[in-house]
């Protein structure tokens, strides 16, 4: 019966092996599978055709290559898809495609909620519910290159210079999916594990081939697992900063309670130092009457000083509920200019699929509260 097959998809290499091996078939045959599934993007064990008929029906027996549902697909009018997907227990977690001239950058999640309480973010609002599964983390990637026809072209194994925040250059997109970012739902790094795993599996150049320079693990500061990420898988590092102090920081985001700044900073040098990645991007929501006085930029450009790094500042996407609203735009380049003019790669990110509630949580939420109301 179907729910007693085991998925195959997402699964490492490793996996792939031992499965391998409990049909007693030879090792090479995990490779065979591993490239029809992550090369080719095969959705059926019976399109494997290098493989024998019989071993293709003892695949297709115990076990599927099943993708996660979609619920809901909303296309921005600028481009940005975003998915609402069911796991196999029926919890739902969100994917953002976001395409520019010379990228496509897939926002994934990595949790069901997240337990961080940062006080403008929507999915804090909804509790945490559990981790994501490295094979889940794996399929959001999977099931968007399905979609979006993006198997079977050149696998990017360049290490090229290419960056996640920058805009658009005139270089054509090669994948449509070319950079893989974890910032969609869930903060990675308190389901480290899992992450890793998820990073290696993408990243395995025999497969789906994902440079580590177009991974980007994003957080909002988990000190301990931030140090172990350099050794175990030196990805670009994301930092959502959001306050310049820790006071603000700590009244904004209570993990910067047990990892304050100046902590966070020492670890963003170490990283740098020690991982052969690229600059560290800070990351700063425009909160209008929060974190936007002169004296925030000041702060901002100090800490920009103490670490190899670039900003990204990001307009606030309010939503239903929140009390905070943007920064105006002019405050918004007044910052940007500020940092330009110091020496500093300072990016604005472009308010992408604002007509579709692109803002990470948003769509689940609104989905839960229409459920709700036909549940009244
Ligand atoms: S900003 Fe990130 S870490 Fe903070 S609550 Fe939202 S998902 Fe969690």
């Amino acid at each position: 019966m179907e729910f007693m097959k085991k998925n195959l998809l997402g699964k490492s290499f490793e996996e792939i092996l031992s499965e391998v091996a409990l049909l007693g078939e030879k090792p090479f045959r995990a490779k065979q599978i591993w490239h029809f599934i992550y090369v080719k993007g095969v959705k059926s064990f019976l399109e494997m055709t290098s493989l024998s008929n019989e071993l293709r029906n003892k695949l297709e027996e115990s076990y599927t290559l099943q993708r996660p549902k979609i619920i809901t697909e909303q296309k921005s009018s600028d481009g940005t898809i975003k998915y609402l997907l069911q796991l196999h227990d029926g919890k739902e977690i969100e994917t953002v495609y976001i395409p520019s001239i010379s990228r496509g950058t897939l926002c994934i999640s990595s949790q069901v909620g997240c337990n961080m309480g940062c006080t403008f973010c929507h999915t804090g609002t909804q509790k945490m519910v559990r981790n994501l599964l490295a094979e889940e983390i794996v399929a959001q990637v999977m099931l968007v290159k399905d979609i979006l026809n993006d198997f079977g072209t050149n696998n990017n194994h360049e290490e090229d210079d290419d960056d996640e925040i920058e805009e658009d250059s005139s270089t054509p997109l090669k994948r449509a999916i070319s950079n893989v970012v974890y910032m969609g739902m869930g903060e990675p790094l308190q389901n480290y594990k899992e992450v890793v795993k998820s990073i290696k599996t993408l990243n395995h150049q025999e497969g789906l081939a994902i440079s580590r320079r177009k991974i980007t693990v994003s957080t909002c500061g988990i000190i301990p697992k931030i140090e172990q990420l350099y050794k175990d898988i030196p990805v670009n590092l994301s930092i959502s900063i959001h306050a310049p102090n820790n006071t603000l920081r700590t009244s904004i985001m209570p993990i910067n309670k047990q990892y304050p700044l100046e902590d966070l900073i020492k670890v963003a040098q170490d990283y740098y130092n020690n991982s052969n990645a690229k600059r560290i991007t800070f990351v700063y929501l425009m909160i209008k009457g929060v974190n936007d006085s002169d004296q925030h930029l000041k702060e901002l450009a100090k800490i920009g000083k103490q670490v190899p790094s670039k900003f990204n500042l990001i307009p606030f996407h309010a939503w239903d509920g929140c009390d905070y609203e943007s920064s105006t735009p002019e405050r918004i380049q007044y910052f940007s200019d500020y940092l330009h003019n110091i020496g500093f790669t300072s990016t604005t990110r472009k308010t992408r699929g604002e007509d579709i509630l692109a803002a990470c949580g948003q769509l689940k939420s609104k989905t839960i509260r229409e459920k709700k109301f036909w549940e009244k």
